[in-house]
């Protein structure tokens, strides 16, 4: 796919700009503060409605406007297409595909892919295991737009339950349990249906995805670093079925909820299911988190993201977009020319840096240049 216009509105700190993009590399580069991430941010909007910045609307929208907009236009293998994404500081935002609104936002969730990568992205390594949910569930979204309504459903279980089990906690503590337990336990036993129903679904898309990406991302992890190290990515649920079926997870589910109905109801919260899994990143079997040098963490992190490319084009048929904000120019040459290869002409790739020095000529000789000041 190719991004070819991008048109900014009130967006960030851009009051309105449209840019071309007429190589399929592209190189942003200015000073600190002038609206770099701010343009790949609104890329990264189009493809996932969501920031890994910000969560706040009025935050996107220009200061002292109150509607801002980005529109893009976009060349698929099925034909050209533009995206439209409305923000407000107050009231919903809006999505048209082809200047038609859309009813359902999901319905424009996997039309723009795209892979983001970031200085921020060696938390993947080093983060809570949160952060690296997150990562696996944008992914999920981008190569099945309905994983956004299955996480979104289990997250509103999750809620409603944590609410029951809260309500359960501060009735035991004021002792008046006695009258209400009873009606609490058979509503909290629904609940915990939803949640197994709900949450199996999430379990199982997350540790499918997985077993994708991790041949992929060793491949790349060997290859960069010189076939020494082998990287290891693997799902690690807190529910653990004997097979990936439906029912069998599911029932696996209802019985670690059983085991761990004492302390859910003393903690007042939900202590089963995806919420409190982890990705487990290794390296020669040891956990990448405490191996290693920020530089063999950043080849992680580099081998990561060449095989979110590699699997969204497989699985979309078509390559996405990639994203690099900040990150090239702390790659060493050996790294940088890999990368290179990696993506050639095939991924469409927008850059970010504050300066040129870092980057190799065949880069130079191979990107558009544009240059950013003030939101211009
Ligand atoms: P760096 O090299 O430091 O990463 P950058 O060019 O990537 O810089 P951005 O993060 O894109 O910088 O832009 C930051 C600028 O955008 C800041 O000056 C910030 O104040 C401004 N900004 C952010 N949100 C808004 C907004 N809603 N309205 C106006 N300006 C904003
Ligand atoms: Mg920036």
């Amino acid at each position: 796919m190719y991004l070819k216009t991008l048109h900014l509105k009130q967006f960030r700190n851009y009051r309105d700009c449209i840019v071309d993009f007429d190589a399929p590399k592209t190189i942003l580069v200015g000073n600190n503060a002038q609206g770099k991430s701010n343009l790949l941010e609104a890329v990264e909007l189009l493809s996932t409605l969501k920031s890994h910045r910000s969560v706040r609307d009025r935050d996107l929208v220009l200061e002292e406007a109150a509607v801002g907009q980005i529109r893009a236009n976009l060349e698929r293998a099925y034909g050209s297409i533009d995206l439209d994404l409305t923000l407000r500081t107050q009231g919903r935002r809006t999505v048209a595909l082809n200047r038609e609104a859309l009813r359902r936002q999901l319905d424009f969730l996997g039309i723009l892919n795209a892979v983001q990568f970031s200085s921020l992205d060696l938390e993947l390594v080093r983060g809570a295991p949160e952060r690296r949910r997150n990562w696996l569930d944008s992914l999920l979204i981008q190569l099945e737009p309905i994983y956004a309504y299955i996480l979104q459903q289990y997250n509103q279980v999750l809620r409603q339950r944590n609410a029951l089990l809260k309500k359960y906690r501060v009735g035991a503590a004021e002792g008046k349990l006695e009258e209400s337990s009873r009606e609490l336990y058979s509503e909290l036993a629904l609940w915990d249906v939803q949640l197994a129903t709900t949450g199996s679904r999430v379990t199982r898309r997350r540790a499918r995805v997985l077993e994708r990406l991790a041949p992929l991302a060793a491949a790349w992890h060997a290859s960069i670093s010189g076939a020494t190290e082998v990287l290891d990515v693997t799902y690690a649920p807190n529910i653990r079925a004997e097979k990936d079926d439906p029912e069998e997870v599911q029932k696996a589910f209802l019985d670690k909820i059983q085991q761990r109905r004492i302390p859910e109801q003393s903690q007042g919260t939900t202590l089963v299911g995806p919420h409190r899994d982890e990705v487990e990143l290794t390296i020669n079997q040891t956990p990448a988190r405490s191996y290693g040098s920020q530089g063999q963490q950043r080849t992680l992190v580099l081998a990561l993201k060449l095989a979110e490319l590699k699997l969204i084009e497989e699985v979309v048929g078509e390559p996405p977009l990639l994203l690099l904000d900040d990150v090239l120019a702390e790659l060493d040459l050996n790294r940088q020319n890999q990368l290179l290869d990696a993506i050639q002409d095939r991924f469409q790739t927008l850059i970010t840096t504050t300066h040129l020095g870092a980057f190799d000529s065949q880069w130079l000789n191979s990107s558009q240049i544009l240059s950013v000041h003030a939101g211009q």
